[in-house]
């Protein structure tokens, strides 16, 4: 076992809080991080220390010797099932109490809190698939093909060549476990130790099945359809639980983690449960106000621009974006409006600014001459910069190409 974490720490708990509020600790903990809620790659491993945390500091003989002697109380075992407490576990199968107690040992494939002696469980598996910013947004289907080791087809994972029986083993008479007294620090206790000559299992293949060699298992290429969930977003990570490896010697199956990424669309931002879009607007659309059609995921929306918008105003359509992957409403989209000054005017539309500058109060002298008109002191400074006002050159910009 490589660093372990301090169990109070585990538990986010003081040294000092309480048996009532430690098991509030647990439960909050088990709950946020129980790998059948929580998908992140990080939880399962917080789960099982979480849940070791509380293994001891529940029980006041063990917390107390872990108090005094941290780790140390406990070496030796790869798991508190082969503790030299080992029986006393709150998930040992007594009913002992906790509600998530059956979820806990179904999930681990326990047998009653002797995880030590159970056949390990099958290798977890990592892949990588893309979708389309779309298929984000609805969900999508999509096939794999996993290579690894499955139940093998011939013993049916029983590992005896067909037609023969596995004899019980001599060494533990079947029980796969042989116990002895030790002397630790602590006092003298009860162990029990794997056997070592079936491996605790209880027993012995004495016929190994041909194709698997008697291990149970052999690698094979399976085709699996993946959903992914609507409103999945760029490089989540999906658990498909017990599609990883089998395990060895009838061990539970490893999980397979599915990372998902999306491919973008030109045009298109996502942020969480909002699309952003980007609208170009030409002066009069601005000026006037129209009715348009903008691109979302759902096909072309209509979109009433209002006499008087401005560049970076934004516009909210209303169940056009993503749900969230927990399920619920669509967001919205975004759009952003661009008004879109042209740079060339055709002889028509250049009278018609000429005759709109006109219209704004600007004299034909103030369209070409010094001028420092302006409302605000900036305004006025930049205009003498250039010697022209701002209209000027405002016209010079839109019929300048024309001149050269
Ligand atoms: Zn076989």
């Amino acid at each position: 076992m490589v660093t372990k974490q301090d169990y109070y720490t585990s538990l986010e708990v003081e040294r000092t809080t309480g048996k009532s509020e430690i098991k509030k600790a647990y439960l909050r903990l088990a709950r946020k991080f129980h790998p059948d809620v929580n998908k992140d790659a990080g939880a399962e491993a917080r789960f099982k220390e979480v849940k070791e945390a509380y293994e001891v500091l529940s029980d006041d003989e063990k917390r107390a010797a872990y108090d005094r002697y941290g780790h140390a109380a406990f070496d030796g075992s790869a798991g508190m099932g082969g503790s030299p407490f080992g029986g006393g576990s709150p998930f040992g199968g007594g009913g002992a109490g906790s509600p998530f107690e059956d979820l806990f040992e179904s999930f681990f494939g326990g047998n009653g809190g002797g995880r030590q002696s159970g056949p390990p469980r099958g290798a977890d598996l990592q892949t990588q698939i893309a979708i389309d910013f779309d298929e984000a947004i609805f969900g999508a289907e999509r096939e794999l093909n996993v290579t690894r080791m499955q139940i093998c087809p011939t013993c049916n994972g029983n590992r005896s060549e067909p037609g023969s029986q596995p004899t019980t083993c001599l060494v533990c008479a079947g029980s796969g476990q042989v116990r002895r007294v030790q002397n630790t620090i602590l006092g003298q206790f009860m162990t029990a130790a794997p056997c070592e000559r079936c491996h605790g299992e209880g027993v012995i293949i004495t016929d190994p099945c041909h194709t698997c060699n008697g291990e149970g298992r052999v690698r094979q290429t399976s085709n699996l359809t993946v959903t992914v969930p609507a409103g999945i977003e760029d490089d989540a990570t999906m658990r498909l639980s017990g599609q990883g490896e089998a395990g060895a010697r009838g061990g539970a199956p490893g999980h397979l983690y599915v990372r998902v990424r999306v491919r973008p669309r030109k045009g298109f931002a996502r942020q969480g449960k909002q699309i952003h879009t980007e609208q170009p607007l030409d002066v009069a659309q601005a000026a006037l106000g129209d009715e348009i059609e903008v691109p979302t995921v759902d096909g072309p929306a209509k979109l009433k621009i209002p006499a008087g918008a401005q560049t970076g105003q934004t516009f909210r359509l209303r169940g056009h974006g993503a749900p969230d992957v927990r399920g619920g409403d669509r967001g919205d989209q975004i759009v952003t409006v661009r008004v879109q000054v042209p740079t060339k005017l055709s002889n028509e539309q250049r009278a018609l600014f000429e005759q709109l500058a006109t219209s704004f109060g600007r004299k034909e002298k103030d369209r070409t001459a010094v001028t420092t008109e302006g409302k605000d002191a900036h305004g006025a400074k930049d205009g003498d910069k250039h010697g022209k006002s701002i209209l000027g050159r405002m016209k010079e910009a839109i019929i300048g190409p024309d001149d050269e």
